[in-house]
């Protein structure tokens, strides 16, 4: 059983307070497709979305980077047209906040995957040198195969963006596709 996994593609990742930019806005019609295609297929799609509490002086990315993804804000809201391909297919996509890069860390995704008997992975979203690195990470060290979309990730750094498009597949043993 397979699950598109789509990472942080929210209005303030591709355009809004921590932008990607150019690079983000291309992948649009490809994440929207994979999403479609997934649900329609009846595989099930997660939309794993990074969560801010405002003027959170613990979290570690406050002294990294500027606010963004805070909750309650229109930054957080799916880019373009992905939300209403999310709107459309709310049976089978899960929406699922996380406050690290990783999508597994301090969430519940590797019990829902687990559940639905889900061993292989399928990547979209941005950064592909940050959220999708370190989801990456993780599925790689708890057992499950990864399949990195290579046009539905995106990175503000290209050289971060094809560094880890490499280790992916020579580090990770994940699939380019
Ligand atoms: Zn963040």
């Amino acid at each position: 059983m397979k699950a598109l996994i789509v990472i942080d593609y929210t209005v303030d990742f591709v355009v809004g307070k921590l932008p990607c930019g150019q690079p983000a806005i291309e992948i649009e019609q490809k994440i929207t497709e994979l999403t479609e295609s997934f649900a329609r297929e009846g595989h099930w799609v997660v939309m794993a979305v990074d969560l801010h509490e405002e003027n959170d002086a613990l979290h570690p990315e406050h002294r990294l980077f500027p606010p963004h993804n805070i909750r309650g804000t229109e930054g957080r809201n799916l880019y373009g047209s992905l939300q209403s391909a999310y709107e459309a297919n709310r049976e089978r996509v899960y929406w699922m906040d996380k406050t690290r890069y990783s999508a597994f860390c301090g969430t519940d995704l590797e019990l829902k995957l687990r559940e639905r008997g889900i061993t292989e992975l399928h990547l979209a979203g941005v950064c592909t040198d940050i959220c999708v690195l370190h989801t990456a990470v993780d599925a790689y060290n708890k057992g499950f195969r990864i399949i990195v979309h290579q046009d539905a990730v995106a990175s503000f750094n290209q050289a971060g963006h094809e560094w880890a498009l490499g280790h992916f597949k020579n580090v990770l043993g994940a699939e380019i596709i």
